[in-house]
């Protein structure tokens, strides 16, 4: 259920559907609004807030805005990448590589023996069933 920020107004499921962007009741934009409350706080903790109220708001919200947009951008520019990698050269010292081989071919022994089990308990399967229907 979505609440307006300003006047904590609910909207009713139809209004969502009919405007998702502002509020029936008092007519404000959630995103101008939420955008200008964070621009206020920023302007009220930095230091050019000094400068003066209003014109420290806008400076705040012009960077407020401008991050968003570098995150959409961000957002769209990481969904039309491709997720692979492709390994160009890879570089191991020697003693390295022997360790890591050695721990690859003990690794093997358990895995081997899952799969001979695996491989076991679906023969048995299969031969029962064949019993079953002979
Ligand atoms: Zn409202």
């Amino acid at each position: 259920m979505q609440q307006c920020p300003s006047c904590s107004y609910e909207l009713t499921m139809q209004e969502q559907v009919d405007n998702p962007d502002s509020c029936p009741k008092c007519g404000i934009y959630f995103e101008k609004f939420l955008a200008k409350q964070a621009a206020l706080k920023e302007a009220a903790l930095s230091e050019s807030g000094r400068t003066g109220g209003l014109a420290g708001a806008k400076a705040g919200m012009r960077q407020a805005r401008a991050k968003r947009a570098e995150q959409e951008r961000e957002l769209a520019d990481s969904r039309s990448k491709p997720t692979h990698v492709s390994v160009v050269n890879f570089d191991v010292p020697f003693w390295d590589l022997v360790r890591f081989l050695v721990k690859f071919v003990f690794a093997t022994i358990p895995a081997a023996i899952i799969v001979t089990l695996l491989v076991y308990g679906f023969a048995s399967i299969v031969s029962v069933i064949g019993m079953i229907l002979r």
